[in-house]
């Protein structure tokens, strides 16, 4: 949530507006008393309910479209707290000044909402499922998406709701309603055609109203002239509590009939929530996602038909124009990760096709795209080709190493080695990152977002923070070796430097000085030739600045000597133009002199995990 907004005294988390009124009401009502509550019904959004005359004001504050935060029409606000504290000065529109905060009941926690309470699980399990991960690969999978995961969760779970019931006809619903309980209230929602118009279908004393919803151009979904959402889960939540404006309050959700059940999820009648009536979402039981290209669905075991409600699959279709996310390619999971295919550290030749056309190149030869025909599949990969001279051999060795290192590596965010092919050539075939370096992909992609930089350099910071776990160092981290499989999966390559550490020391010492990427290097590098995993942070910082400059390189116009004077006397580079201060603020503490002062990879990836989900949030 937006600046630790729960931890604030005054936040009350999903409470609807009568009970803040309540609260406010406990509080003595004074003019200017006041809390901040979720929005229930806007995604990330927020409520002021304010007292004032022995009258409560509630006010919605929206999260906008480049992070800030906003009243309808007002001035936009960096957080929520910043518009409270405007507003403390200012009414500006609101009915009076906010003048104290009306603080929660001691020992109450924010109250958490019911959506919230399941999307963790409906997460995992989504993850888990759809792209058949477990283990270290489900974890990272969730850590670096998280933000996309969760939308795409919010905006699909009404598919997962006993209540919608997909696009049947008008008729159709009223049969539906009618068989069963006929209880009031009894409800379904039905899709009226592909662009976001529904129908909320009532039962009433026997007779079945229609409600129709519409998307407005913004995305939002309402009743016409009716209260607006984000999702279809909050609107169905809404009108369960309250009537506001139609005939009565929803009650039952009607299920869907039996024939219907492979494509609906499930809500037992026995499930532990059932009881808790917090909410439609608590209704649901059991989540089982189809695995990718599975069309049939299966019933987990042990579920039984209980009358006209089933169990049924969840199917979470995949929003459309969605972009693709890193689980989706090939390269998110090692090759060897289906036991089917053999591990084998060196490959036939005759298992490997090699294409025209350079992906890269380098002084040990060339970089060409090329297939490898494994067990089961073919996979696209890309091929460092060692070029035939005599006097290459500290190059061949070099690629050896190379090699030597990458073996023992498997992470999402690196690039994995596939194996070795002694043939007309050394060659070392690798995953394929397609869209090549990230300094060469920024200068041409200068419309990329702040949000989409975070979320590559954050995926930079996990692949390192498995470097440093598992003892590795670097040595040549830079934007040219990060190398990107999308616009949104980024990868660690050329490990050309790297050394593993051994297990008792922190760091590797250089015995002379070699042809080194200075300005990348922490000064106990270049003073003391000592490399450890802080050195390494000391580069990323140089990276991210290289990032956020969309490219531009480090110390322009300077030479290595110049930069270490720079360095020696205090000075670090500015910031890139339109960078962040939370980014700036962790770049100047990768440049920390001292390695031992200096945060390691776990503390880097956490603060700009922290920094990507808060300006991603929804
Ligand atoms: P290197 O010497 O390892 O930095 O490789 C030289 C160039 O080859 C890189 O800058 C990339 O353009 C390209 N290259 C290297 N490895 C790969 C890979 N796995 N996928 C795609 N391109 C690559």
């Amino acid at each position: 949530m937006a600046d630790n907004v729960e931890k604030l005294p005054f936040f009350y988390g999903n409470i609807t507006r009568e009970e803040a009124e309540d609260y406010l009401r406990q509080g003595g009502m004074a003019d200017g008393l006041y809390l901040l509550r979720q929005s229930r019904s806007y995604l990330g959004g927020y409520a002021l309910s304010v007292a004032y005359g022995r009258q409560f004001y509630h006010y919605t504050i929206e999260r906008e479209l480049n992070n800030t935060y906003a009243i309808a029409g007002g001035k936009s606000h960096r957080t929520p707290v910043d518009l409270i504290d405007y507003h403390s000065q200012e009414s500006d529109g609101l009915i009076c000044l906010l003048r104290k905060p009306c603080s929660r009941p001691r020992g109450m926690e924010p109250k958490v909402g019911p959506f919230e309470e399941l999307k963790e699980k409906l997460v995992r399990q989504y993850v888990k499922q759809t792209w058949n991960l477990q283990g270290a690969a489900l974890e990272q999978a969730i850590i670096s998406q998280r933000p996309q995961l969760e939308k795409l969760i919010a905006t699909t779970a009404h598919e997962k709701m006993p209540w919608f019931h997909g696009s049947i006809t008008r008729e159709d619903s009223e049969t539906r309603l009618q068989n069963g309980t006929r209880a009031n209230g009894r409800f379904l929602i039905r899709q009226r055609d592909n662009k976001g118009s529904y129908a909320l279908c009532l039962l009433h004393h026997g007779q079945v109203m229609h409600y129709r919803i519409d998307k407005d151009k913004a995305g939002k979904l309402s009743i016409p002239d009716g209260k607006k959402f984000d999702t279809l889960w909050q609107l169905v939540e809404h009108y369960s509590y309250k009537p506001d404006g139609l005939l009565r309050v929803l009650t039952e959700p009607c299920a869907q009939p039996e024939g219907e059940a492979d494509r609906r999820p499930a809500i037992p009648h026995n499930h532990p929530l059932q009881g808790a009536t917090s909410g439609i979402l608590s209704r649901i039981k059991s989540y089982s996602f189809p695995k990718p290209g599975s069309k049939k669905s299966v019933n987990p075991p042990g579920s039984r038909t209980t009358d006209n409600l089933n169990t049924y699959e969840m199917k979470l279709e995949k929003t459309k124009n969605i972009e693709a996310l890193p689980m989706d390619t090939e390269v998110y999971e090692s090759p060897y990760a289906d036991p089917d295919e053999l591990q084998t550290a060196t490959i036939d030749r005759r298992q490997l096709i090699l294409e025209d056309g350079e992906l890269g190149s380098g002084n040990f030869g060339t970089v060409l795209r090329g297939t490898y025909k494994m067990r089961k599949s073919e996979k696209t990969v890309a091929v460092k080709i060692l070029k035939n001279d005599d006097s290459n051999q500290a190059v061949r060795e070099e690629m050896l190493r190379e090699a030597a290192v990458m073996q023992q590596l498997d992470n999402p965010y690196i690039v994995r080695m596939i194996g070795i092919c002694e043939a007309e050539n050394l060659m070392l075939v690798m995953e394929l990152a397609g869209l090549g370096p990230l300094n060469k992909f920024l200068p041409k992609n200068r419309h990329i977002s702040i949000k989409n930089i975070t979320e590559l350099v954050h995926q930079v910071s996990m692949g390192m923070k498995y470097l440093e776990e598992h003892n590795f160092v670097h040595r040549d981290l830079a934007a040219r070796n990060v190398l990107l499989v999308t616009q949104h999966y980024a990868k660690i390559s050329d490990f050309g430097l790297s050394k593993a550490l051994a297990e008792e020391e922190n760091y590797y010492k250089a015995k002379t000085h070699g042809k080194w990427p200075v300005k990348w290097y922490a000064p106990e590098c270049i003073n003391y030739f000592k490399f450890s995993s802080k050195s390494d942070v000391w580069s990323f910082g140089v990276l991210m600045w290289e990032a956020y400059s969309l490219g531009q390189k480090p110390y322009k116009g300077m030479k290595g000597n110049e930069v270490l004077q720079m360095i020696e006397s205090g000075e670090r580079m500015v910031a890139p133009a339109n960078c962040p201060p939370e980014i700036y603020d962790l770049m100047k503490a990768c440049w920390t002199y001292k390695p031992d002062e200096r945060p390691g990879f776990s503390t880097v990836e956490l603060r700009l995990r922290n920094y990507y989900y808060e300006i991603s949030q929804i």
